[in-house]
């Protein structure tokens, strides 16, 4: 089986696409976590991301597919989940051919609804572990409480970084809903709960 996580930055994708690696032994795909690698390692790649990433802009599509096409080919017979990808309808239909070149298919985009102003108070508060990438919050102080790493808010998890994401994902990523919609594929999860009772939501919507 191979799924998209959809929703708004905030909404909860990384936390759940932590819990259903847990269950499903799905390979994780985060393209956002690709993106920060490759401008961490300070590649080409990742040097054009940065820019785009630090506005809260989306990187172009080119740049994102071609990442994604290059993992995929790897191990096709694994099951995905990809989280942060697609996030434009250019990005989804180019999910779907790369996946029918390689004999499989998309199966579900589950897709997370948040409220935007439970979202900006999420972000706002978001802090993440610069050793083990724990997603915790201002709450945790500046120790991870998994690892004991250091702990640091995002660069786009500022205030104006907020903003531009969200009417990002309002003007482009929104569509994919009714890409998802129309192909019989998409299911809507209430992502405003605690983790795990969202995570009990997802498990029965696959199941
Ligand atoms: P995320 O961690 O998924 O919130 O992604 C952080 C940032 O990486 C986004 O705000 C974008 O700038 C960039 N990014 C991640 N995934 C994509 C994608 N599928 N398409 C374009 N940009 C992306």
């Amino acid at each position: 089986m191979n799924i998209v996580l959809l929703g708004a930055p905030g909404a909860g994708k990384g936390t759940q696409a932590e819990k259903l690696v847990a269950e499903f032994n799905f390979k994780h795909v985060s393209t956002g976590d690709l993106l920060r690698a490759a401008v961490r390692e300070g590649s080409d790649l990742g040097k054009k991301a940065k820019t785009y990433m630090d506005a809260g802009d989306l990187v172009p599509d080119e740049i994102v597919i071609g990442l994604v096409e290059e993992l995929l080919k790897k191990d096709p017979s694994s099951s995905y989940l990809l989280d942060g990808f697609p996030r434009t309808t250019t990005q989804a239909v180019s999910l779907d051919t790369a996946l029918d070149k390689l004999g499989t298919k998309l199966d579900y985009a589950v897709n997370l609804v948040v409220d935007n102003d439970a979202v900006v108070a999420r972000l706002s508060k978001r802090r993440c572990c610069k050793m083990c990438g724990y997603i915790g919050s201002a709450d945790d102080g500046s120790t991870c409480p998994k690892c004991g790493g250091e702990m640091f808010q995002r660069d786009d998890d500022q205030e104006e970084a907020i903003k531009n994401r969200l009417v990002t994902f309002d003007t482009q990523t929104k569509p994919l809903i009714d890409y998802y919609k129309g192909n019989g594929r998409l299911l809507d999860i209430d992502g405003s709960k605690m983790p795990d009772e969202v995570f009990a939501q997802v498990k029965a919507a696959l199941s």
